[in-house]
């Protein structure tokens, strides 16, 4: 007998020479990007926000096939910048008012790092517990910053999930409804579900309804008012559901919006939930971008009635300050969803799970695998702390109404609905534009006058804006919450556009 030999001159020469996980390139090349990260931010200002390049630009640039030979990180970052940067549009830059924010942070791209660092596949509990495990506490930890109900929360029956995007949350709980709704009514009713939104819900929904399976012509979408700021009446809806229980459809989903894509207006949850429930249908909150600001308690207000919906959503990595994706998804029934997306193949079964003492995350969202993301909540939520969370909120918050009030100052625009959080909505004055011309009577021409406008700031590079469509007016958006944005970049952006207006104004296009 004699002992094992093991030779480790027989290792491959080939994988000697290159370890794709060798500790110390590891070291040595993740400082690098660090380093090349720290410098990108600190000169940020330096690019025009909105990239300038034209569609196909990178193909011209860069060899048609990979390298055979390997080449060097140092050589790979000099083509980053000179290649890639130009192609970037700027989301972390202080001047960057589009859309909503992605807000980045140290904490989140940290926790970031970590979790992509540890490359851990946390499907069930056992694949990693510490994943499942502290993506439950910090669920809760954070749906009570957010003071949602308790029926929201593991310790009452509930309970979150992170997923990747609103949109994965919305098809997953519109999953979850339909198979429920199905186990109490015959499989032949499919095509009778129904889908409720306003005119101003996020176009995701209606996307998760399709992928659901709901017949397109059962996606009922309920118009707003300017009069009621593009909230979804609740008399409207009650009607919409009389309708189609008249012509023998099954009212199955509703969509409420905290905070929508177009104005920031919030849907009167309280009453649009107690007719919900009266016919039976899934409510579905979606805060995708304001549901940030409920971590203050002068915000609360607006989630009055939640505890009378099944879900609610929120996209951390909108106004929470952690990196895309990161999506928080609480639902108050998880065996509704387990029910509908649970599969237990051979290969995974388990004792934790067999025993029924873990949950399985793999079984409250689309894919399988899924990431530790967890950990970026969990170290926003601790290198900041809720005083500075909710501090950094209302410091966004108060810089809108300081935008606010230096459009009111300037008779040639209009803010088109009033704020609400940390996002503007304003436009040129139609009755300013009249006064120039008659052509303006027509409000298309208006919209055109401001499309225009836009059009011109944002190729000017010093600031990014885009704009919203509601009733047929075109306005212009501008929404604060960039992490590197103060005061001086505020008023410089209104700077900008007031220069822009002038130079339109006083140009031949009027
Ligand atoms: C941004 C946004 C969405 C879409 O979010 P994704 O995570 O990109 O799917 C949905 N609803 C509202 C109100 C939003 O603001």
């Amino acid at each position: 007998m004699g002992t094992l030999n093991i030779n480790h001159e027989l290792d491959d020469p080939i994988f000697n020479a290159i370890n794709p996980l060798d500790p110390e390139e590891f070291r040595r090349q993740g400082h690098k990007i660090v380093n090349f990260l720290a410098d990108y931010y600190q000169n940020i200002e330096q690019y025009p926000v909105c990239s300038q390049v034209n569609p196909g630009y990178l193909q011209k640039i860069v060899p048609n096939s990979a390298p055979n030979n390997p080449e060097s990180l140092e050589k790979i970052l000099k083509d980053v910048e000179r290649d890639i940067i130009p192609g970037l549009t700027h989301w972390q830059s202080p001047n960057f008012f589009a859309y909503f924010p992605s807000s980045g942070s140290t904490a989140g791209f940290l926790g970031e790092m970590l979790s992509v660092g540890f490359n851990v596949v946390g499907f069930n509990w056992i694949s990693s517990p510490a994943a499942t495990e502290l993506e439950s506490i910090v669920m809760d930890w954070f749906g009570k910053l957010l003071n949602l109900p308790n029926c929201f929360l593991f310790a009452s029956g509930g309970g979150g999930v992170l997923q990747g995007t609103t949109c994965e949350a919305m098809l997953c709980t519109i999953v979850a409804a339909r198979d429920q709704m199905l186990r109490k009514i015959s499989r032949e009713n499919f095509g009778k579900l129904v889908v409720y939104a306003s005119d101003q819900t996020h176009f995701s929904l209606k996307k998760a309804a399709h992928i659901a399976g709901i017949d397109p012509g059962n996606f009922r979408v309920i118009p707003t008012t300017k009069a009621s700021e593009y909230t979804l009446c609740p008399k409207s809806l009650r009607l919409a559901i009389l309708n189609d229980l008249k012509e023998g459809n099954v009212p199955l989903f509703l969509c409420a919006t905290i905070g929508t894509t177009s104005t920031t207006s919030v849907d009167p949850l309280r009453s649009l939930c107690e007719i919900a429930k009266e016919f039976g249908i899934w409510v579905h909150v979606d805060a995708a971008y304001a549901g940030s600001a409920c971590i203050c308690p002068e915000f609360q207000v607006f989630l009055d009635g939640v505890e009378n919906a099944n879900s609610f959503s929120l996209n951390a990595h909108k106004w929470f300050f952690s990196t895309l994706d990161c999506c928080c998804l609480w639902v108050k029934d998880p065996s509704a969803l387990t029910n509908a997306l649970s599969i237990n193949p051979e290969c995974l079964r388990n004792k934790a799970t067999e025993l029924n003492q873990v949950i399985d995350y793999k079984d409250w969202q689309i894919a399988l695998s899924r990431r530790f993301r967890a950990l970026k909540l969990w170290l926003v939520l601790r290198s900041y702390g809720v005083i500075n969370l909710r501090n950094l909120i209302r410091s966004h918050v108060n810089m809108a109404k300081h935008f606010e009030g230096l459009i009111a100052m300037d008779k040639r625009f209009e803010i088109f609905v009033p704020r609400k959080f940390a996002m503007v909505c304003f436009r040129i004055s139609p009755l300013v534009l009249r006064q120039v011309s008659t052509k303006f009577d027509d409000e298309k021409e208006v919209n055109m006058f401001n499309t225009r406008l836009v059009e011109s700031i944002n190729s000017c590079g010093k600031l990014y804006l885009t704009h919203g469509v509601v009733g047929g007016t075109y306005i212009i958006r501008f929404a604060i919450g960039a992490s590197l944005t103060h005061y001086r970049h505020v008023d410089i952006a209104w700077k900008v556009i007031q220069d822009h207006a002038n130079a339109l104004l006083n140009q031949g296009y009027v």
